[in-house]
C-alpha cells in the first residue's frame, strides 16, 4: 500500500495528530467496564465543553456521520402534532429540509441568500404569522460558504415564543465558544471529526434533559431513536448497537489534546488567527473571499477563482502534490473553492499554502 501524505484543509475529516491516530491501534471490546467508562467520560467532558450544568443538560453519542445526528434529532423530536421551521442559507440548512421531507414531518423552510445570515426580524415575522410552529432548526457555521450565522439573535426570537431550539453546530462546537445555556438551546448537534479533531464515525447531541425526555416514543426510526440511544447509554455508557470503538478511543485522546491546548478559547484563537492570515495572504494573491469579513467564520472560507480559465481539478492536483488538500466550492452558480483552517493546521501551514497558490497562479500567468 502506498500512502501519499498531505494535510487536509477541509472541514472534516481533517488533519489529526499522530497521537490521535495512534490511539486507534487498539482493539477494544465493548461490553466491559473499561470501555463503558470511556463513553461515560466523553459524555461528561462534552457537557463541560458546552459549559452546561449536568442537572439541566445531558449528552448522547450516535453512530454515523454528522447527518445521522441531525436526522436523529429531527425525527425523534418533531412529533406528529408538531411543526418545524428550518432556516436555510446553505446546503446544510437545506439538508435538514431533505431530512424532514423524507421523514414526512410537518415543516416549513425559510430560505435566505447564501451570502447572508438569517435575519432575526424576518424570522420573528414568519413565526408571528405561523403559530403552528413548535420547533426551529438552524445551522451555526454554514460550512457551504463559511458564513457564521447569528444564533444569538435567533435565540432571542425563539426564547420569547417558547419553541424547541435545534442548532446544527457541526463545524463550530469545540472551535467557537457557544453559550448553550444562555442561548437556551434544546438540542445541539456536532460530530467527532470536526473541531474536536477526532476521526469520523459518530455524532453527538447535547440536549436539555427536559427536551430529551420529551422525545420518548416519538422516533420514527429504530436505529436513530434518540431517546432509546440516550436511555441505554446514560445508564452505564453502553451503546445500543455496535460501537465504533477505534473512533471512540481516538476521540477520547482528541478531547485530552483539546484540554492541553487550553480548551475551546485557545483553539478558537488559533483558528481565528489562521483565518485572518488566510484571508489577508489570499487577498494579496488576488484571491477574494466570498463572505463579508463580519460574517466570516474562523472555520472555512470560500474564495473566488481569479479567472474562468482555471480548472479546479488541475489546481487541486497541483496543491495536493505540494502537500495540501483543498475543497471544491459548493456554489453552483459561481466558480469557487474552499479552504478550511481547522484541525492540526497552524500559521506556518497557512503561509505555505499561500506560497503554493502564488506559485500556481504565476505558472498560469495570473497576476495577484
Ligand atoms: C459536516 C457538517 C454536517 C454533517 O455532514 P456529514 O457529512 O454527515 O458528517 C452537517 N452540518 C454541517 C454544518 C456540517 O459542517
Amino acid at each position: 500500500m502506498t500512502t501519499i501524505h498531505y494535510k487536509l484543509l477541509t472541514p472534516g475529516p481533517l488533519t489529526t495528530t499522530d497521537t490521535v491516530k495512534a490511539a486507534m491501534l487498539v482493539d477494544h471490546c465493548t461490553w466491559d467496564d473499561d470501555y463503558k467508562v470511556i463513553t461515560t467520560g466523553i459524555i461528561k467532558n462534552l457537557l463541560q465543553l458546552a459549559n452546561v450544568s449536568e442537572a439541566a443538560y445531558t449528552a448522547v453519542l450516535m453512530q454515523g456521520s454528522g447527518t445521522f445526528g441531525v436526522e436523529s434529532v429531527l425525527t425523534s423530536s418533531v412529533g406528529q402534532a408538531d411543526h418545524l421551521l428550518i432556516l436555510a442559507n446553505g446546503v446544510y440548512g437545506l439538508r435538514m429540509a431533505e431530512i424532514a421531507q423524507h421523514a414526512q414531518l410537518s415543516y416549513d423552510v425559510l430560505e435566505f441568500p447564501y451570502n447572508q445570515v438569517p435575519d432575526a426580524q424576518v424570522v420573528a415575522e414568519f413565526l408571528d404569522s405561523h403559530p403552528e410552529i413548535t420547533h426551529l432548526a438552524m445551522v451555526h457555521c454554514e460550512t457551504t460558504t463559511g458564513i457564521l450565522n447569528d444564533i444569538q439573535a435567533i435565540s432571542q426570537v425563539v426564547k420569547n415564543r417558547q419553541l424547541t431550539f435545534i442548532v446544527d453546530a457541526m463545524s463550530s462546537f469545540g472551535g467557537i465558544p457557544i453559550d448553550v445555556t444562555g442561548l437556551n438551546i434544546d438540542f445541539l448537534i456536532s460530530s467527532a471529526n470536526k473541531c474536536i479533531q477526532g476521526v469520523p464515525g459518530f455524532s453527538f447531541i447535547i440536549a436539555k434533559k427536559e427536551a430529551m425526555l420529551a422525545t420518548k416514543g416519538k422516533a420514527i426510526s429504530l436505529s436513530l431513536d434518540l431517546y432509546e440511544q440516550w436511555e441505554t447509554m446514560s445508564k452505564d455508557g453502553k451503546w445500543r448497537f455496535t460501537s465504533p470503538t477505534h473512533v471512540v478511543i481516538a476521540f477520547e485522546q482528541a478531547l485530552q489534546e483539546l484540554a492541553k491546548e487550553g480548551g475551546v478559547a485557545a483553539r478558537h484563537a488559533r483558528y481565528q488567527a489562521n483565518m485572518t492570515r488566510l484571508r489577508a495572504l489570499f487577498r494579496a494573491n488576488g484571491l477574494l473571499a466570498y463572505a463579508p469579513e463580519e460574517n466570516q467564520s474562523p472555520i472555512i472560507a470560500t474564495f473566488h477563482l481569479p479567472s474562468q480559465e482555471i480548472d479546479f481539478k488541475e489546481m487541486y492536483d497541483f496543491i495536493k502534490a505540494e502537500g495540501y488538500a483543498i475543497y471544491p466550492g459548493k456554489l453552483l452558480d459561481l466558480n469557487t473553492f474552499r479552504v478550511g483552517v481547522i484541525g492540526e493546521i497552524y500559521q506556518a501551514d497557512i503561509a505555505r499554502v499561500s506560497d503554493i497558490f502564488e506559485a500556481y497562479l504565476a505558472d498560469k500567468k495570473i497576476e495577484g
